[in-house]
């Protein structure tokens, strides 16, 4: 296939090169990244996309996505899918798609779960909103992009699966840092509620897969000094926009919302920017009740 693709950051350049490695014909346009190996650049990102089978975009934010998303439309050729892969709010999705599918393209909403590690082995999973046929138009590029594919509804449908994922990813994080940090007080040795809770009905893939205690589990960011990883200010942004989805249908979302102050706390008035999602647990640590 004929490949745009637009948004070529930590995640859009490997993603781009494993499409390239496969055999498509990539073009490539970011406003300041470079094109990765095999991708052939285009001055802009209209002409990134015009006369091209697919366009992927992989950028920042909803913001960002409607304006390129204005500029590259009229550009693509009928029939040709727009493939969005960053995450934004579900409204920027449903209004971007509604663009799309009105000049006569097809359109898929394809955020992505697996981090910068799974972009370069291609092992993402996309969690994918729009008709049958903008699904099947794209699905032979989520194969070699990741590992798995889910065709999760209309429009917006794959947003509103990967801000839930992880507004329960972001508040099970915070109880498991908190749990581990109420452990120590209560002179309750970590490998030993490691060995319990993983095997018990408190386990979680935070627990499990992704332990924010050092030297417990398989390695984590937490081995690591805390260096993402799944970075805080990218948990803060997905909780954000939990938060803004909860409001405009008006979902009660408690824990979703005390996640999203306690990650604006650590991130704007702490020392959690930059450090992985997991460096809760160092702050659980220092703090003592009512604090
Ligand atoms: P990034 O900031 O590294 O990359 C975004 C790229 O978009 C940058 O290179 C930037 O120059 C480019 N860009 C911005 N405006 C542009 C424009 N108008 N035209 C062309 N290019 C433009 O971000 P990332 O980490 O690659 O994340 C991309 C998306 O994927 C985000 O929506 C993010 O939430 C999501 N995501 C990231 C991760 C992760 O672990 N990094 C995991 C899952 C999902």
């Amino acid at each position: 296939m004929k490949i745009g693709f637009i948004g070529l950051g930590n995640m859009g350049a490997p993603m781009a090169a494993n499409l390239a490695a496969a055999g498509h014909k990539v073009t490539g346009f970011d406003l300041v990244a470079p094109c990765p190996d095999g991708v052939a650049k285009a001055a802009s990102a209209a002409a990134c996309s015009a006369g091209k089978d697919v366009v992927i975009t992989m950028l920042p934010n909803g913001a960002i996505l409607r304006n390129v998303a204005a500029e590259i439309i009229p550009a693509m050729t009928a029939g040709a899918a727009l493939v969005d892969c960053s995450t934004v709010d579900v409204e920027s999705a449903r209004a971007v798609a509604g663009l799309a599918i009105a000049a006569g393209l097809l359109a898929v909403d394809a955020p992505v779960s697996g981090g910068v590690g799974g972009a370069t082995a291609g092992t993402l999973t996309f969690m994918a909103g729009g008709t049958d046929a903008a699904f099947a138009k794209a699905a032979a590029l989520f194969e070699i992009m990741g590992q798995k594919a889910v065709h999760c509804g209309g429009s917006g449908a794959g947003q509103a699966a990967k801000i839930c994922n992880n507004m329960i990813l972001g508040a099970t994080m915070i109880v498991t840092c908190e749990a581990f940090a109420l452990a120590d007080k209560l002179g309750l040795d970590r490998q030993k509620m490691f060995d319990v809770v993983s095997t018990s009905s408190g386990y979680s893939w935070s627990m499990n897969a992704y332990c924010p205690a050092p030297g417990i589990g398989p390695k984590s960011p937490a081995d690591n000094g805390y260096k993402p990883g799944f970075a805080t200010d990218l948990m803060l942004k997905d909780l954000r926009l939990s938060q803004q989805a909860a409001e405009a249908v008006d979902a009660d979302t408690p824990l979703g919302a005390a996640a999203t102050e306690l990650y604006r706390r650590f991130v704007e008035d702490e020392d959690g920017k930059g450090r992985d999602f997991s460096a809760m647990l160092p702050r659980f640590e220092k703090r003592h009740r009512g604090d």
